[in-house]
């Protein structure tokens, strides 16, 4: 685990539930803080595309847990945009469709599946400053992050968001299943066992439902600006 006695790195934790605006709000953070963006989402998935090239039903631990150890996951960056490269190459294209978010979401309840990603993003946050997102940022990986966010939105406005941004993208998608598949997701991510997803005691708790991006970017900018001059004065 990563104390900050033994990193001079900077980082925050963004976390929350799916659709709640994370990735896109984390991006304009770390773009303006010049720091690097690190979306720990799409390395549970960069897993769940594995395990569903391999054929594996996401209740068959044993096969999964096999396939954990095939599975080498790395990050590089272009342009600023995070690549995920599994075993040699670059899934990015792969990554965000339903199907794929549906198995991460169900994969990432084993153990052995956090494991190896935690240290993975541990990793990452000693070495670089960081804004990274997900839902264990704040409580597991990043315990003494520099500022913690808990970002949400009500369910029925991740589900329109969420129904727009396919839509943008040319895909037809019926609205009612989207909420119902956040609403599964949320269960999920929130009951699991094993660094569930919930709001670290000392995180900022951010609902988003009637912010624009612009608005929620400059409260957590005034946020991390407020601890930054603190550390200052205080030195
Ligand atoms: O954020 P995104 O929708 O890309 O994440 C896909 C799934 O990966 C989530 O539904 C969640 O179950 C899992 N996840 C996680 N811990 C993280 C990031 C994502 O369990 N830190």
């Amino acid at each position: 685990m990563i104390t900050k006695g033994d990193t001079h790195t900077h980082n925050i934790a963004i976390d929350g539930p799916a659709g709640a605006g994370k990735s896109t709000i984390a991006k304009k953070i770390a773009a303006r803080l010049e720091f690097i963006y690190v979306d720990t989402g799409a390395m549970y998935r960069a897993m769940a595309l594995y395990f569903l090239k391999k054929q594996i039903e996401p209740s068959d631990q044993a096969k999964i847990e096999a396939a954990c150890k095939e599975v080498e996951i790395t990050i590089a960056y272009k342009d600023g945009e995070q690549i995920v490269i599994l075993n040699g190459e670059n899934v990015n294209g792969f990554l965000r469709t339903e199907e794929v978010g549906n198995m991460a979401s169900a994969t990432s309840v084993y153990p052995f599946v956090r494991l190896k990603l935690v240290e993975l993003q541990q990793e990452l946050a000693k070495k670089e400053n960081v804004v990274m997102d997900g839902r264990d940022i704040g409580t597991c990986v990043l315990p003494n992050a520099d500022l913690k966010i808990f970002l949400t939105a009500s369910t029925q406005e991740r589900a329109e968001r969420r129904w727009k941004e396919l839509k943008a993208k040319g895909i037809e998608a019926d609205l009612n299943e989207i909420e119902k598949d956040i609403k599964e997701r949320d269960h999920r991510d929130t009951t699991r066992t094993f660094a569930p997803l919930k709001q670290a005691e000392d995180a900022i708790y951010l609902d988003s439902s009637d912010l624009t991006i612009d608005e929620v970017v400059d409260k957590i900018m005034e946020y991390y600006n407020k601890i930054k001059n603190k550390k200052v004065g205080k030195a």
